[in-house]
């Protein structure tokens, strides 16, 4: 098969996580008889330096001719950098909206795996988290209250301000079918998440997801209140397989659970639109502080170059093979700085590109 990547470096660490990623995807083309196409664009603060904007509008074409894009991420120091000095929709990060909406990116998933060997740096007590868990979270990211109409009124002297929370049935019906594919392509179980006790918005979401529900028989569905949900996260995460839910409860909840795992540089994370196409990134950002250094930790961007072989082009043998890799890489003890304890071997990220690589099989 031949894969036809669009590459986002980035800036900061981008550019070295990247790398070894394209290292990796190169190593699994080898095994299993593919071929990688990747063509480069620029994006955020590389792109304002030659372009004077933080996406062109060839960079987008470049990006929608492509099957996929993998990206490492974008921004600088946001107090220090001449970029944060420019007026919003001229800053790196107006890249990254600009390219979701030009893609039609509407699904983000964010797995949040506590790998039995960075249990130590996993925040909860040691009986929850020696359970382990597994978990994906499903958010919709192109409706309801971050993208409904909102102002600010004064109404007898008072200021008053207004945002509005809006799903369409359709909305609904398009994430849930994501959910439950990407269920049935896992433990196959999924947890939607509302407020259904109180917000319309939610017992619309829960009558949708339930009606999808049927189209996937094999699939166990339950309904969670979202205050509930974010308890159950702390208190029992091994509970959860897939997490479906709107997007600002998705918002705040794949940020608890990535909090939950402790280990930052190790999070994937996939933009997903209608067709198979989608955006694969590492959760983290551009770490400034730590950019050049080759000290930063390439898994979660490797991990991500899996999910979009998984997701984009159901290569999940290939998928599988990369997770294994990066797992026997923690067992024989390898670590970066940011995963490292003692009685573990701490290597740079070009090395663990390197260890990861040759562990593909
Ligand atoms: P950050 O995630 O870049 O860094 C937070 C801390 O985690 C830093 O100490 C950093 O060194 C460390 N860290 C992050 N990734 C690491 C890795 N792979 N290996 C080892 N250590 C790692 O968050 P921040 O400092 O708040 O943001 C820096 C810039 O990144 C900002 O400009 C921000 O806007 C941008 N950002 C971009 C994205 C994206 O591209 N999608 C996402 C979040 C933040």
């Amino acid at each position: 098969m031949t894969l036809n990547i669009t590459c986002i470096p980035g800036d900061g660490i981008g550019p070295e996580i990247v790398a070894q990623a394209k290292k990796v995807l190169d190593k699994v083309a080898e095994v299993y008889g593919h071929e990688m196409k990747y063509t480069d664009i620029l994006m955020g603060g590389a792109s304002i330096d030659a372009c004077g904007e933080p996406l062109t509008d060839e960079a987008i074409a470049t990006a929608k001719a492509a099957d996929a894009v993998l990206m490492g991420s974008i921004g600088g120091n946001t107090s220090t950098s001449p970029w944060y000095k420019l007026p919003p929709e001229k800053r790196p990060e107006a890249g990254l909206l600009k390219i979701r909406k030009a893609l039609n990116l509407f699904a983000n998933l964010r797995p949040a795996v506590l790998y039995p060997e960075l249990r130590g740096a996993c925040p909860l007590k040691e009986e929850i988290s020696a359970k382990g868990f597994d978990m994906l979270i499903m958010r919709e990211l192109t409706g309801g209250l971050y993208f409904g109409e909102r102002k600010t009124i004064e109404e007898n002297g008072m200021k008053k301000a207004i945002d509005t929370l809006t799903y369409t049935e359709a909305e609904i019906r398009r994430i849930a079918i994501k959910g439950f594919e990407i269920a049935m392509k896992r433990r196959k179980k999924v947890t939607s998440v509302d407020k259904a006790n109180v917000l319309d918005s939610s017992r619309l979401w829960r009558a949708v997801v339930n009606e999808v529900a049927k189209d996937y028989p094999e699939v166990e569905v339950e309904h969670m209140l979202v205050d509930n949900c974010a308890m159950q996260l702390v208190k029992d995460p091994s509970q959860f397989d897939v997490i479906l839910t709107e997007n600002m409860f998705g918002d705040i909840l794949s940020d608890e659970a990535s909090m939950v795992t402790g280990s930052i540089g190790m999070l994937s994370s996939a933009s997903l639109n209608d067709s198979k196409f989608g955006l694969y990134e590492p959760s983290h950002g551009s770490a400034p502080d730590i950019a050049g250094m080759d000290i930063a930790n390439p898994i979660a961007t490797i991990l991500s170059a899996a999910m979009m072989l998984r997701y984009s082009f159901d290569l999940d043998k290939e998928a599988d093979a990369i997770e294994k890799a990066v797992d026997t890489v923690l067992k024989d003890g390898y670590r970066t700085g940011d995963i490292y304890s003692e009685g573990c071997e701490k290597v740079g990220c070009t090395k663990m590109g390197e260890l990861i690589t040759e562990r593909i099989k």
